[in-house]
């Protein structure tokens, strides 16, 4: 499954901000012949000068540039660009640099020395995931429920209910995919992380609690409400019934 994306990769914008004329030119020739629009700049300075100027989708960003740490530039162009894709491409191994680096706003990062093919498998899926999240903010109306994705807000019969955000998230996830059998790992990947580690209890409790404000907003609205049924999938995850 999965297979390459090539012939729509043109759209995406790519810039490579890599010192090392090799892996600069590895990458460079990589992503355009997998279809990608690429530019390669060999400074901090220039990043960020080429990023303000071009609406870029994606930035394979260095560590190590030689006129500022790449850290900076991670940092300075998550404030002004919220939809920019910033992967790292670090040689430091260390799991404290990894974590600075996601901090200073990296989506995603990659250990040198890291194979092509790994690096275009992880940019067109957090591409694909972009373009998910974009058609997925229309609103949704399930029965007396909408849910609005933008305004993170979610009404019935007018009246908005108190979710907290990680309830909210799970429910406009199901309501996308109303009627589909959705999987715990893909709720897990994509409410929280998909970098996480821990324990999925946290799911379990997050449904709890979403279930029992969906019902006690039908039970306290005077109206007589139609809401959707989340219905639990032993061994797999959660439908919600349309
Ligand atoms: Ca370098």
């Amino acid at each position: 499954m999965g297979t390459p994306a090539a012939p729509d990769n043109n759209r995406f914008r790519v810039l490579v901000v890599e010192d090392d004329d090799v892996i600069g030119h590895h990458l460079q020739t990589g992503l355009r012949s997998n279809g990608y629009t690429t530019a390669w700049t060999r400074t901090g300075a220039t990043a960020l000068t080429e990023a303000s100027r071009v609406p870029y989708d994606a930035l394979l960003l260095d560590l190590g540039l030689p006129d500022m740490d790449g850290l900076d530039v991670a940092r300075t162009l998550r404030g002004h660009c919220r939809d920019l894709l910033i992967v790292v491409l670090t040689a430091r191994t260390d799991d404290i640099d990894i974590i600075a680096g996601l901090d200073a706003g990296a989506d995603d990062y990659l250990v040198k020395p890291f194979s092509l093919t790994v690096l275009l498998a992880r940019l067109r899926a957090h591409l694909r995931r972009r373009t998910v999240t974009t058609t997925a903010q229309q609103q949704v109306r399930l029965g007396d429920l909408v849910i609005d994705p933008v305004a993170r807000r979610c009404h019935l019969h007018g009246t908005e209910l108190p979710l907290r955000l990680k309830e909210f998230e799970l429910l406009a996830l199901l309501a996308r995919h109303a009627g589909e059998a959705v999987s715990r790992e893909t709720l897990m990947a994509e409410v929280w992380d998909e970098n996480w580690f821990g324990s999925t209890k946290t799911l379990d409790v997050t449904m709890a609690a979403l279930r029992r404000r969906l019902t006690d907003a039908a039970e306290t609205h005077p109206a007589p409400s139609h809401l959707p049924h989340i219905t639990t999938l032993r061994g797999h995850g959660y439908r919600l019934e349309p």
